[in-house]
């Protein structure tokens, strides 16, 4: 595979470091417009560091949407030039990680289906060999800390030097409160093994539902993770993937605003 050309990621780098760390936008790219005025709308809450948006949809059933494909990407750079607002993506395979590079995607995460497989992680750690960008990595969808371990060592192997981690809940048969579990004690195990990484958590794959979005990021940030990842749409009923848990920015802001933060401003807390 070719060499990516990289240029200098200041934005995404700022981002990284600050806390909390708030990454917001649509579970999936859907067209241009979406994606834009999304990203404007959130960047006027001047709440939100970083955004997030998914081009590569992993589905659980075929004919789904699955995602907008490459095309997406310059949506991306097309709203990141317009808000200033860093972007992160999903990716999946190597392929992935050189298109998403190619189109100054300033953050990287392994989604929680990719995280379970061995094959995949290893696939998106070589192709991250050489190149320095952030990469966040999701639980796996089952309980299992030596899976989520093994994708934080495979990509620390391929010299990726900034690494965290995101708590998206764990799968269960049935139908329970969450869509995803939370398991806390999982997550706060993983914090305990790699106290050197960062740990944000993503209150809309585990919740599943708008409700009780706001209960689980306030625990969450009692529990001192350093952000959230929360996902919004324009109009969030007719989103094209997980319509029941977006929310739009403005109720994204006003949730925020509603959280007890731990330390009086972001600004305070040392890293
Ligand atoms: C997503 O972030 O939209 C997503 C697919 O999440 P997860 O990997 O947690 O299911
Ligand atoms: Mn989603």
């Amino acid at each position: 595979m070719q060499t990516i050309e990289q240029t200098k990621n200041e934005a995404g780098q700022k981002a990284w470091n600050k806390r909390p760390l708030i990454i917001s936008g649509p579970c999936s790219a859907e067209t241009e417009e979406q994606v834009v005025q999304t990203a404007q709308r959130l960047a006027a809450t001047a709440k939100v560091d970083m955004l997030r948006a998914g081009i590569w949809k992993p589905r659980t059933k075929p004919g789904m949407f699955e995602g907008i494909g490459a095309k997406g990407l310059p949506w991306l750079l097309q709203a990141k030039k317009l808000t200033g607002l860093p972007t992160t993506v999903e990716v999946a395979t190597g392929k992935q990680v050189h298109d998403a590079l190619t189109f100054d995607v300033d953050v990287l995460w392994i989604g929680a289906r990719t995280t379970v497989n061995p094959f995949s992680v290893q696939e998106v750690a070589d192709a991250l060999r050489g190149v320095d960008v952030p990469v966040l990595i999701k639980n796996p969808i089952n309980p299992d800390l030596e899976l989520w371990s093994g994708a934080v060592e495979r990509v620390a192997r391929s010299g990726i030097k900034n690494i965290g981690l995101i708590h998206r809940g764990f799968s269960s048969y049935g139908n329970t409160e969450y869509r995803n579990a939370p398991m806390w004690h999982l997550a706060i195990e993983m914090k305990r093994r790699n106290p050197e990484l960062l740990i944000i958590n993503d209150p809309s794959h585990i919740c599943g539902r708008r409700d009780i979005l706001m209960d689980v990021a306030q625990k969450a940030i009692d529990l001192d993770f350093d952000g959230l990842m929360i996902e919004s749409h324009i109009d969030p009923d007719n989103a094209w993937s997980d319509a029941k848990q977006q929310v739009t920015p403005e109720k994204l802001a006003e949730m925020l605003d509603a959280i007890k933060w731990r330390y009086e401003t972001a600004e305070e807390k040392e890293f």
